[in-house]
């Protein structure tokens, strides 16, 4: 089962010592012709993430990594080539990403608006996975697809990338042959739990809303750690929970990675989470979390996941800034951000420039929708 029938793929090259493991790309945000405003949330999530960490003096362009797209190949480590071709019908991508409005559109736009993007954030966790072990640990500023699973998509989640960054490790990274997911999203994350339903090397934590979307019994078998949470779950009785059950799951067994869905979904107001953590909760939770990981020397790979109110990307940015104060994840040396990394990108063509010229996929700009 190891490596030799692997493909050739583009989402594990070398990356410059210089760059932090901070992947991110202009093309995860999603805008078509006000399409976006038909999304109940705010679509400019991931490129405001970046915006503030640059306002903050946290990184500057050429100091994290450019997300690559995942291409057929590397999307069929996990899916299955018939799932993969459903896509192919605008109907079922409407329904995956419940934007309805995208089945009036001729599939070259879903795959070059919608998909492309999705397409490119999944890249961004598999290459954060490889850059996790590589320096302890990674942020993908985007994914964290955990409705997804090989043969099935839904709940925004068109490609499981949490499944694919793990299957790539456990295929072409020596030593790492065991995994932790803890996932604290507030929905349950049955993408991955479907995907791993059987696989002993695989340890999944879920956190969750018990009366939300999608409420997949035969996936929670899946689940090791299961803590389901009541509606208007707050701070104190939150976090209490995230670090009883992050410590015990990481007691019970040592993996050799943590992959970290950080869903904001559970912030307070939020209206699918239906949760009451503050913006401050949410900052203390990945702190836990980060916390948890690097005592023990594991290296962990974050996701951004659900959570699209206005306030989000602040937060998110806000929290990012903290285990870098806490030195839970360290800049280069003594933290200074990189000031000539101009090979973050890893000095070959990225594939979002080539069809996508017009002004509304620029980093900063408002973007997409809902996990
Ligand atoms: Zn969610």
């Amino acid at each position: 089962m190891m490596c030799n029938s692997s493909h050739g793929t583009q989402l594990y090259l070398e990356v410059p010592s210089s760059c932090l493991p901070i992947v991110y790309s202009p093309v995860y945000n999603i805008t078509f012709m006000g399409l976006e405003k038909l999304h109940p949330f705010d679509s400019g999530k991931w490129g405001k993430v970046i915006h503030f960490l640059k306002e903050e003096k946290m990184i500057s362009d050429g100091s994290i990594v450019e997300a690559r797209e995942a291409t057929e190949e590397d999307l069929l480590v996990v899916h299955t080539k018939r799932y993969l071709n459903r896509l192919k019908w605008s109907l079922v991508v409407a329904t995956i990403t419940e934007i309805p409005p995208l089945l009036c559109l001729p599939n070259f736009l879903v795959q070059r608006r919608v998909l492309r993007p999705l397409r490119t954030q999944t890249g961004g966790t598999i290459m954060a996975g490889k850059l996790a072990v590589d320096r302890g640990w990674a942020i993908n500023v985007g994914g964290g697809f955990h409705h997804c699973s090989s043969d099935k998509g839904g709940g925004f989640c068109a490609y499981a990338d949490i499944t694919l960054a793990i299957k790539f490790l456990f295929e072409r990274v020596e030593g790492i042959s065991r995994a932790t997911i803890i996932d604290l999203d507030a929905h349950q994350g049955n993408g991955h739990e479907r995907d791993f339903l059987d696989d002993r090397r695989v340890f999944i934590m879920d956190v969750y809303n018990r009366y939300i979307y999608p409420g997949d019994g035969y996936a929670k078998r899946a689940i090791k750690r299961k803590v389901e949470l009541d509606w208007g779950t707050e701070d104190d009785e939150y976090l209490q929970k995230v670090e009883l059950h992050s410590e015990g799951a990481l007691n019970e067994v040592r993996p050799d990675i943590i992959v970290y869905n950080a869903g904001t979904d559970i912030l307070d107001g939020d209206p699918l989470g239906g949760l009451a953590i503050s913006p401050q909760g949410i900052i203390k939770r990945d702190e836990i979390v980060f916390r948890a990981a690097r005592r023990r020397g594991i290296p962990i790979l974050m996701v951004t996941s659900g959570g699209y109110q206005k306030k989000t990307a602040r937060i998110i940015a806000d929290s990012i800034i903290n285990l870098r104060r806490q030195g839970l994840i360290g800049g280069n040396e003594d933290g200074e951000v990189a000031e000539e990394a101009e090979e973050c990108v890893g000095g070959v063509p990225l594939v979002m420039s080539s069809s996508d010229s017009s002004p509304s996929s620029v980093s900063t700009g408002p973007a997409p929708n809902t996990i």
